[in-house]
């Protein structure tokens, strides 16, 4: 920048900021991603607030979103909507505390904060008329926005009528609409098998559907709403005194008001609210957040502050997250081939930094959707990772395409990238498949996943270690592990005599596991754990199953029709057989423990485990738990009996306290198993 005037500067940045707004907010169709947007438009506030003489009243640092521009109709708010300055550190938001003390003093630092989650979505404002929802728009530029109606009173989640006897004759009940993560990914499912092209994100998402012209096509989208604020007109009273009531008073007239939030009574504990939704919460959540917003809790010291320039409040900031979502180069496609032999395409990518961590692969799902999305190699490819979660291309920059060479389309591949056999495709599943048993890559997988914690559990076992095994011909399938000796070991690299021993002694000691860690390892294609003890519980030995008809399976609560039949097509396969029988031969475990579940000290109860138990895994705490005959789920609800808590538990813990559910430690749930399975 070194060659160019602040003043020079400040108009590009001006026009490259308007007409990223104009495709954010009226194409809803981004060609920037919003850390980018977000680091532009700091750098004009920068040059402005050096350089005040160059500051334009049509400068996007003066504005509220855009002018609404399309074909609906227009509608005036009672009270303007307004947008929120950011703090993107605990530094800036300290400044934004002092910036308050100097206005009002310690006023504020004594009401307290309230800290909520910063919905990323599309914001709306719903004028309720004595409680009637009379009509609804979009924030548009703060002053008009567009009347979507028709399109709101499709969204099961917006009130028609507002429930309690305390409101107001007449007010604008503000919020963000939004797409839960879970319902965008189906939708774009359904789109892939209608040959429709997906969606890029739900915000987009959920801001196109808002605004369209035919409320039928809205309806079909799957929309949600989360309220935050209340407006009223000059002259009618609200029923509530701080941003804390007013949130409550919002869920009890009706209004869904998002999860997660917090009364603060100082700096420290907004931050490590704060803190705990990045590092933690923010990947549980299905819908997306870009922050939090921070406000101060007292409505009376809110009106005191007021708004500054027209935009923001001064009583709330966004606090911003380090974005999940960057933009870098994909480098190349490559396939990897899964157990079941499905081809899984994923992306190298131009190493990127999202959130701390630098992310050089990302999944692709599978072939469908790269080419539903139509990603090419070389494209600008938007990555997002949540949390522990794979890291994903959400999908190309097609703006940043060079079009007078824009990369070649990418094609399906027909053969196996492993064994060159010809793909197969299954008509109900998108994947598409290597057909070939003994593809190398297949069985590859397959030995992986038998040896995993949750299968057979075979310490020592490593990715390369097998990989190493195929390589010297000494493992061709499952069951040859079963014949490694010390001598074979000790003559491959890298294996010294006391990792040959515990490896042949880990294999041997996975002969014990019982039938439903085998049936989960040998990778039968749709069995899962959960399916895989309810075979072997019913079932009890491999000879019953290997007899059972689809019927027989069936009939079992819990399995249906796709796995029962992929179970049955399991046991007649030539292939497997053999390897059932050499496993057999090998002198595997091929029954199931006499669970005593019928009986058992948990019988009918359903516990959610949380937080980091002193000796238990998550897996053996379930175990535990099942072997008793109660139910693990992962939420707690008011169907939970009991919360098994542990170190550093969060939300799970704040949950049951708030619904009255009992909390027990690790030694309390042993003692309680214990009593019971010495009574039985
Ligand atoms: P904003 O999204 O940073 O913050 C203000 C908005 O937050 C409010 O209007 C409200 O709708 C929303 N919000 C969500 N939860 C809330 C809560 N609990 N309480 C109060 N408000 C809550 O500001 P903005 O003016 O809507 O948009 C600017 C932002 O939009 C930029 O920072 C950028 O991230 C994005 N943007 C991106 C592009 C792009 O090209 N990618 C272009 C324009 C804007």
């Amino acid at each position: 920048m070194a060659s160019t005037t602040p003043e020079r500067r400040a108009a590009e940045l001006r026009a490259l900021l308007h007409q990223a707004s104009y495709d954010y907010y009226v194409l809803d169709r981004p060609a920037l991603s919003d850390a980018e947007y977000d680091r532009l438009f700091r750098e004009l506030q920068a040059i402005e607030r050096d350089h005040p003489e160059l500051r334009t009243a049509d400068s996007p640092t003066q504005r509220i979103g855009a002018e609404p521009a399309s074909a609906l109709a227009k509608h005036t708010h009672l009270v303007p909507m307004i947008s929120l300055g950011n703090a993107f550190t605990e530094t800036e938001l300290a400044e934004w505390e002092e910036r308050i003390a100097r206005l009002v003093g310690d006023d504020a630092r004594r009401a307290g904060y309230v800290a909520e989650l910063k919905i990323d979505g599309t914001a709306v404002s719903l004028t309720y008329e004595r409680g009637v929802f009379v009509k609804g728009a979009t924030r548009g530029n703060g002053t008009v926005g567009e009347d979507v109606t028709t399109n709101l009173r499709t969204l099961r989640d917006v009130p028609l009528r507002l429930r309690g006897d305390d409101i107001p004759r007449l007010m604008e009940i503000r919020g963000e609409v939004y797409m839960p993560f879970s319902r965008f990914e189906r939708m774009n499912e359904e789109r892939v098998a209608a040959g429709e092209p997906v969606f890029a994100n739900p915000r987009n998402s959920a801001a196109g559907a808002l605004r369209q012209l035919d409320p039928s096509i809205t309806a079909k989208r799957p929309l949600r709403f989360f309220g935050y604020t209340v407006a009223a007109p000059p002259g009618v009273a609200l029923p509530f005194d701080t941003q804390w009531e007013l949130l409550e008073t919002l869920a009890r007239w009706g209004i869904p008001v998002a999860p997660e939030r917090k009364c603060c009574k100082s700096l420290p504990e907004v931050n490590e609210w704060c803190r705990d939704v990045e590092s933690r919460l923010r990947a549980e959540l299905d819908f997306a957040i870009d922050g939090g917003v921070i406000k101060v809790d007292s409505l009376r010291l809110q009106d005191e502050l007021g708004v500054v320039g027209g935009r923001e409040p001064r009583w709330a900031i966004a606090r911003k997250f380090a974005p999940d979502i960057a933009e870098t180069r994909l480098i190349a496609i490559q396939v990897n081939v899964g157990r079941t032999g499905s081809l899984n395409p994923f992306a190298v990518l131009e190493p990127v930094e999202i959130g701390g961590t630098t992310v050089r692969l990302a999944t692709l799902h599978n072939f469908d959707l790269i080419r539903a999305k139509d990603l090419r190699v070389g494209d600008v490819v938007q990555v997002k990772r949540a949390g522990d979660v794979i890291p994903q291309v959400i999908g190309p920059v097609p703006e940043r395409r060079d079009p007078k060479d824009p990369p070649k389309k990418t094609r399906i591949p027909t053969h196996c990238p492993s064994c060159r056999t010809r793909v197969e495709r299954d008509e109900e599943e998108v994947a598409i498949y290597c057909p070939n048993v003994a593809c190398p890559d297949r069985q590859l997988e397959a030995i992986v996943h038998f040896a995993s914690r949750h299968a057979m559990d075979i310490r020592g076992l490593s990715y390369a270690r097998i990989e190493q095994l195929i390589a010297a011909s000494l493992v061709h399938d499952v069951a040859d592990l079963y014949a490694l000796t010390v001598e074979q070991l000790t003559a491959l690299e890298r294996f010294a005599d006391v990792s040959a021993q515990n490896l042949v002694d880990a294999i041997v000691a996975s002969k014990a596991q019982p039938l439903s860690r085998l049936l989960f390892g040998l990778g039968i294609r749709h069995v899962g754990q959960t399916a895989a003890q309810l075979l072997a519980r019913h079932f009890g030995t491999m000879t019953a199953l290997r007899r059972a008809t689809s019927d027989d399976i069936l009939a079992l609560r819990g399995i249906g029709e796709t796995i029962a039949l992929a179970v049955v097509a399991y046991f007649e396969d030539p292939s497997a057989k053999a390897l059932l029988d050499k496993l057999e031969a090998a002198g595997l475990t091929l029954t199931e423990p006499v669970s005593v579940a019928a009986g058992g000290a948990f019988k009918g109860m359903t516990f959610v485990v949380t937080g980091t138990l002193p000796t238990l895994s998550r897996t053996q705490a379930t175990e535990l738990i099942e072997s008793q005959g109660g139910r693990v789920t992962s939420g707690v609800s008011k169907a939970t009996t009991c919360v098994v808590v542990g170190a550093d538990a969060g939300s799970k813990l704040d949950k049951a306290r708030e619904l009255g559910i009992e909390t027990i430690d690790e030694d309390e749930l042993r003692r309680r198993a214990g009593a019971s399975a010495a009574s039985t």
